[in-house]
């Protein structure tokens, strides 16, 4: 969570604009909080402005932050000139390629009291959210003893057969998982010479599930053939759970569809998600604690499939008509605020679809 510029240029324009910001907020030096208005309801846009490592913006964080500050623009107007009662949230949230932002947010209180949350992700095209997979990831190290691979391999205790063993071990799984699952993983560590027994192998493995009790069960299942692979080549085990879990998150219909609505209105095209998304975001572990609706507004200029993570993606992400689809998101995600907050009918349906 280094986000140290992105987090502190957000937090002056909001006071500029006056939001009441802290930062640092909930312990996290980029997180931050501003608030517009006074009492209830209050309806919460979040923004993300983390990359990753080496391919940057190619999960388009950076314009998540501009979705969010749009909102913010439009909706602080209204509310200081007295047309809409209630408090406007932006919760700048960090980390969420892994480590977990929201989940600490969540865990130190920053929703208590918030009615519903959105946020808006970049994606090739415009569309309301299905929910998402759950992801637990791990790091698991084989650890066995080296030896001269030519003249003593009995000496020797090999760790990369026991990272084998486990990847023979998911592979032979995979066939047996219900549908929408996902096993993935790679070899970080697989010894440092041809010639040497290695006596350190590790794997970086992630599971995912769209429902959140097949994942609970696939990491039991995972831990016991970490453990058969360990018993098979001889080697010693550790396996370690590398960050909160992020759990299948639920998406809330009405806010859905007041996103729909208001994005048809700006133009955008938007599409009715038809099905779970496959990624997974921290923001998942949000909606099941409270309304909550994870967008994506179209950065695809020819309307190509452009996939998130790719060096097509973080070009597409600083691109001009990317810039403007994440404003009209922010009017768009204005527009459900403005909704949520002037409109007691439509906060009851918010409400009743959540506790569905
Ligand atoms: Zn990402
Ligand atoms: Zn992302």
């Amino acid at each position: 969570m280094a986000e140290f510029r992105a987090s502190r240029r957000q937090a002056d324009l909001l006071v500029k604009w006056g939001f009441d910001v802290r930062i640092p907020y909930c312990g996290m030096e980029t997180a931050f909080r501003a608030e517009i208005g006074s009492g209830g309801p209050v309806f919460c846009v979040m923004s993300e402005y983390d990359a990753l490592p080496e391919i940057g913006h190619a999960c388009g964080h950076n314009l998540i932050s501009v979705s969010a500050l749009s909102a913010a623009a439009g909706v602080s107007e209204l509310i200081k000139s007295g047309e809409l009662p209630g408090t406007f949230v932006v919760l700048g949230s960090p980390g969420e390629e892994g480590k977990g932002g929201k989940i600490h947010l969540m865990n130190a209180g920053a929703f208590d009291g918030v009615g519903a949350a959105m946020m808006a992700h970049p994606g090739w095209r415009t569309a309301t959210w299905k929910g998402c997979f759950g992801l637990e990831r791990f790091e698991v190290e084989y650890v066995g003893k080296a030896s001269h691979a030519g003249t003593a391999p009995e000496k020797g205790i090999n760790a990369l057969e026991g990272v084998m063993a486990l990847f023979h071990g998911m592979n032979a799984w995979r066939q047996h998982l219900p549908e929408e699952t996902r096993v993935h993983g790679i070899i970080t560590d697989g010894g440092s010479a041809a010639n040497v027994v290695p006596a350190r192998a590790v794997a970086r493995i992630y599971l995912r599930s769209g429902r959140q009790g097949v994942l609970d069960e696939m990491v039991v299942r995972f831990g016991e053939m970490v453990e058969g692979a360990a018993l098979l080549s001889g080697t010693k085990v550790n396996l370690r759970s590398e960050h909160l879990g992020y759990k299948s998150g639920f998406p809330n219909e009405p806010l859905n569809r007041e996103f729909f609505d208001a994005a048809t209105e700006l133009g955008m095209n938007p599409e009715m998600a038809e099905k779970q998304s496959r990624g997974s975001t921290d923001f998942g572990n949000v909606s099941r604690i409270l309304p909550g609706s994870h967008v994506y507004f179209g950065i695809s200029a020819d309307g190509s499939r452009l996939s998130l993570h790719t060096e097509e993606f973080e070009k597409a992400s600083r691109s001009e008509f990317a810039f403007n689809s994440a404003l009209k998101a922010g009017e768009a995600l204005a527009s459900v605020a403005c909704r949520y907050l002037s409109d007691e009918t439509y906060r009851a349906e918010v409400a009743a679809d959540f506790a569905k």
